[in-house]
């Protein structure tokens, strides 16, 4: 296994390696790595929500909530659910927008967003959202028009993260608010058993319940891959955002890191 010297230099270069990037600890071309992250998410689709209340016993559900908490929602406010897969953000986020307000649930993959539609409609959650495929690199939306912009467990599988991180500036009205949710660096105290869980379980659940031990495999080598919590800040802080900050659930297995447009 790698150290954390190993990682954290090679996260130094892995945005523009020569075009060359991170698949977890494979290095591929940018075109391969976009690629690759499609078929894990096309193999993944239909059992990703089972998956993940399974491999985090639930928690990724107090984890959203936190981070929608964080948001401050306002009544009328348009909000993008940014790589918002199956839609778990966007319904916790419904609720607080009142008949004024709208988001727009968009993510790279159909497949996961056709799961996300059915999902919500099933729950009778169908007016004011939009759903639009897109990459979060080159965003089809205006500048100025969101008021918050959520990217929850979605950056850390995006190519060029420094470009959605523009992409998210440029479309957020000023005052607006960028809330990213993702994995992070835990508390050394709890590498060992993190460690343990994430190569040793999480690809065997993967194998059992959707047949995909590679999938959940990458899961964990993208998570030890994707910028710490100080190195995601200053990527976030150099975009432009103000008053940026993080904070850290469950001694930082998971960051919620925010910034306003100024
Ligand atoms: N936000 C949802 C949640 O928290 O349950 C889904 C997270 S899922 C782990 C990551 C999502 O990021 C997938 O649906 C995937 O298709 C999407 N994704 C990956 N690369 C993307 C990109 N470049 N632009 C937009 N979405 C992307």
């Amino acid at each position: 296994m790698r150290t954390d010297e190993d990682l954290n230099s090679e996260n130094e270069s892995n945005s523009s390696d020569n075009n060359f990037t991170d698949f977890g600890y494979t290095k591929v071309s940018e075109h391969e790595k976009e690629e690759k992250v499609a078929e894990v998410f096309d193999s993944v689709a239909d059992n990703y929500d089972l998956m993940n209340d399974l491999m985090s016993f639930g928690l990724h559900r107090i984890w959203k909530r936190q981070a929608v908490g964080i948001c401050n929602i306002r009544e009328g406010d348009r909000v993008l659910d940014l790589a918002g897969g199956t839609g778990d953000i966007t319904k916790l986020i419904h609720k607080k927008i009142g008949k004024a307000g709208e988001i727009t649930l968009s993510d790279i993959n159909p497949n996961m967003l056709e799961v996300g539609k059915n999902k919500l409609l099933d729950l009778g959650i169908i007016k004011n959202i939009n759903y639009v495929v897109a990459n979060a690199e080159k965003l089809p939306f205006k500048d100025n028009t969101f008021n918050k912009v959520i990217i929850g467990f979605g950056l850390r599988n995006v190519t060029k993260k420094d470009k959605a991180l523009s992409e998210i500036y440029r479309v957020l009205k000023p005052g607006g608010k960028i809330i990213v949710l993702e994995f992070s660096k835990p508390n050394s105290k709890l590498s060992a058993a993190y460690d343990f869980y994430s190569f040793k379980v999480i690809p065997k659940i993967g194998k059992l319940i959707a047949n995909d031990e590679d999938s959940y495999k990458y899961l964990a080598e993208s998570i030890r891959m994707h910028p710490n919590q100080e190195k995601l800040l200053s990527m976030i802080e150099n975009e432009g955002f103000a008053l940026c900050k993080y904070k850290n659930l469950l001694s930082g297995i998971v960051a919620i890191h925010t910034g306003i447009k100024p």
